[in-house]
């Protein structure tokens, strides 16, 4: 491991203050990602800035009715356990308990489960040399190599490696908002524009600037929410990692689809918003001919690879599960 220093943030300032002065250092939260990668040398920051003591762990209500704000240190049981999130988004509690084992969601806090870093198996072995998103410019072993559980849609000739968070497919159909802070001040970065497909750079996985300290994640007021479900397809029952999962919520009246939300995990760079599937569902009877019609347009630009070219039957197959389960919701 590579030596590095240790300083305890007693507040927002201090934190985005140590990173502002020092471009390879790195909040520490939960640590459940950082630490492994640092142990196998994938990471190598030269100072850990431990933020857990800041007050940034209550989840409350936004001024107004506008919704639900969730501090960037709620750790994942905490938050899919919260009655606000259990009776507002279920879409999203369900998502955070189908991530990982019940001590990493303890652990495991808001802020960096968003900043997760991909499970290709490449990345996390330094022993491979080729991976442009650990080393840029060497190559994509995945590419020609083992690729089960990589993307299929939103890659590059660059990476095709996947997002593995959970709670960043439910919160991209929750169009969530990302709260940030630094020396310079705070901005808001909508969901949508907070992970970045791979392009020529996947060596940069969000659009976050390095001196800045998630503070919070806002969901916006959605009443139809209520009516929503997190579908994770994986290779074993729990603590494992989704080929595929699909976050949808649905406003039906009458048997017509008013609005809809849908995202995809396990497919992409980043969860990855459904909209074409969104506007082909609007306006239509809900039931599973245009569930299949709206997961046949989304998926008509995927592309697989040797080993995961099922991911894009069994995304369509899984969209059409998590949209007829909520649509048979009262
Ligand atoms: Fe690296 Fe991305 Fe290729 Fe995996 S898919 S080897 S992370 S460049």
């Amino acid at each position: 491991m590579n030596p590095f220093s240790y300083t305890r943030a007693t507040d927002p300032q201090q934190a985005t203050q140590a990173t502002a002065t020092n471009a390879s250092a790195k909040f520490l939260a939960g640590g459940t990602n950082l630490i492994d990668l640092m142990k196998m040398g994938v990471e190598r920051p030269t100072q850990l800035v431990d933020v857990n003591r800041l007050s940034l762990a209550q989840i409350e209500e936004l001024p107004n009715g506008c919704g639900v704000r969730i501090g960037a240190l709620a750790r994942n049981s905490d938050v899919a356990q919260h009655p606000l999130i259990v009776q507002r988004y279920p879409v999203l509690s369900q998502a955070l308990l189908a991530g990982a084992s019940p001590q990493l969601r303890n652990l495991a806090t808001t802020g960096g489960n968003l900043l997760q870093r991909t499970r290709c198996y490449y990345f996390y072995d330094p022993a491979f040399p080729q991976c442009n998103k650990r080393n840029p410019g060497s190559g994509c072993g995945a590419l020609n190599g083992f690729n089960r559980i990589h993307a299929i849609l939103g890659q590059s000739e660059q990476c095709i490696a996947t997002n593995p968070s959970d709670m960043n497919v439910a919160l991209a159909a929750l169009d969530a908002v990302v709260q940030v802070q630094s020396a310079k001040g705070t901005r808001s970065i909508p969901i949508a524009d907070f992970h970045r497909l791979p392009g020529d750079t996947p060596n940069v996985d969000t659009n976050l600037q390095a001196d800045e300290l998630i503070t919070a994640v806002d969901l916006p007021a959605i009443p139809f929410a209520t009516r929503s479900h997190y579908l994770k397809v994986r290779d074993r029952a729990s603590y494992a990692f989704a080929l595929v999962s699909v976050a949808v919520a649905l406003d039906v009246q009458n048997g017509r689809i008013n609005a809809a939300r849908v995202a995809l995990g396990g497919v992409a760079h980043k969860a990855w918003r459904a909209q074409k599937a969104e506007a082909a569902l609007v306006g239509k009877t809900a039931g599973e001919k245009a569930f299949r019609a709206a997961a046949e347009t989304e998926l008509a630009a995927a592309k697989g690879y040797k080993h995961n070219s099922f991911k894009i039957e069994l995304a369509k197959r899984a969209m059409v599960r998590a949209l007829s389960t909520v649509a048979q919701m009262t």
